[in-house]
């Protein structure tokens, strides 16, 4: 880094207008953010600054090409008041990860991270201690360089901004199989965390939507025959005692949350297998009744249950189980990240 971050503080906290036993997710913003600027081949000192606005060039390069990366993580809070991250280090990675594919700086580990904790120790008490809430972190970077022709950018900002939290789906989901439409494909940028990304995946959600489901299930873009994610999350589907998940691929978000399952899942003796899943497979274990549970993985939701899924004009319901794997590995995650357990792995890092 090249010197200190610099603070500015607010003069006045929002943080008494704000219902902490009624948060949405993502949608009231704390009171401070990060902001580091990449000029002239060179990551600028980071400032931490009252949340506002910013002021961009028309011809700036994010608004006509879509040069846009970001990460999704959170901060916790356990009742002795230690401030707690988990993995952070891996968002890091998928950040610099996601850069090089989008011929984006890689953002260096100590304006990340440092960055990070100095602006949980200027926002702390935006971290929320209610069960199930927390404070949603959102890390991105941007092309801010400006021309009208297509290729990188020469300038970029990195900006971290936090949201405190509250759950992320209400209930159990009903999703569709996707059967036209993809949100990735091999070659592209679906391993990595591109705006655009999310952008190509609103119609076909919007059409779901339309049809009375709540998300997507996504499928392969040749031949729509294998599962891929569910909404922006990974999938798992349990069949009989097996969890499956698919590989993570081109097209596959390598997600932390996925990875912390895994590993959690193994060692509770949970047989998993990551392979590819087909449509058929899901189909014929559902009319079996081998077909038990699907959920997505990921960080806003940890594990969403899905309740129904739709393909090809049938639905299908899934079973309402006891102890559901589920409701386990959820409670097993949250237990780690929230300091209710003890974490085997070093995967919780509290903050000083
Ligand atoms: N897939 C997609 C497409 C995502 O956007 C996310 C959210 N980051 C995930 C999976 C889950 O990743 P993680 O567990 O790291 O949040």
């Amino acid at each position: 880094m090249k010197s200190n971050i610099e603070i500015q503080r607010i003069e006045k906290s929002k943080i008494d207008s704000v219902d902490f036993n009624n948060l949405p997710f993502g949608s009231v913003y704390s009171d401070h953010m990060l902001e580091c600027d990449f000029i002239n081949g060179e990551w600028q000192t980071p400032v931490i600054k009252p949340y506002a606005p910013i002021s961009l060039d028309p011809a700036a390069k994010i608004f006509h090409y879509g040069q846009s990366i970001f990460e999704g993580m959170k901060a916790y809070k356990d009742a002795d008041e230690n401030t707690m991250l988990f993995r952070p280090l891996e968002n890091w990675k998928r950040l610099n990860k996601s850069a090089e594919r989008l011929v984006i700086p890689h953002i260096p580990e100590d304006i990340f991270m440092e960055g990070l904790k100095k602006l949980l120790e200027v926002d702390n008490n935006w971290i929320p201690t209610n069960e199930g809430s927390s404070l949603y972190i959102r890390p991105f970077m941007f092309a801010s360089g400006i021309g009208f022709h297509a290729s990188p950018a020469d300038s970029y900002k990195f900006i971290i901004c936090t949201a405190p939290s509250g759950a992320y789906f209400a209930g159990k989901v009903k999703v569709l199989i996707e059967e036209k439409y993809a949100r990735a494909a091999n070659g592209g940028v679906g391993f990595a965390k591109a705006g655009g990304n999310y952008a190509a995946q609103f119609y076909p959600t919007q059409l779901a939507i339309e049809k009375g489901y709540n998300q997507v299930i996504w499928t392969d873009d040749n031949s729509h025959e294998y599962i891929e994610e569910a909404g922006a999350m990974n999938i798992f589907i349990r069949i009989n005692d097996t969890l499956i998940t698919s590989p993570t691929s081109d097209r596959i978000l390598n997600g932390i949350t996925r990875k912390s399952v895994i590993q959690i899942a193994e060692d509770m003796n949970i047989d998993v297998e990551v392979r590819k899943i087909t449509v058929s497979e899901v189909i014929a274990a559902a009319q079996s009744g081998s077909l038990k549970e699907m959920f997505g993985a990921g960080t806003a939701a940890v594990i969403s249950p899905i309740a129904t899924f739709g393909y090809h004009g049938t639905d299908y319901d899934l079973p309402e189980l006891e102890n559901p794997f589920a409701e386990i590995l959820k409670k097993a995650i949250t237990d780690i990240q929230t300091n209710k357990a003890e974490d085997p792995y070093g995967w919780r890092v509290v903050l000083d």
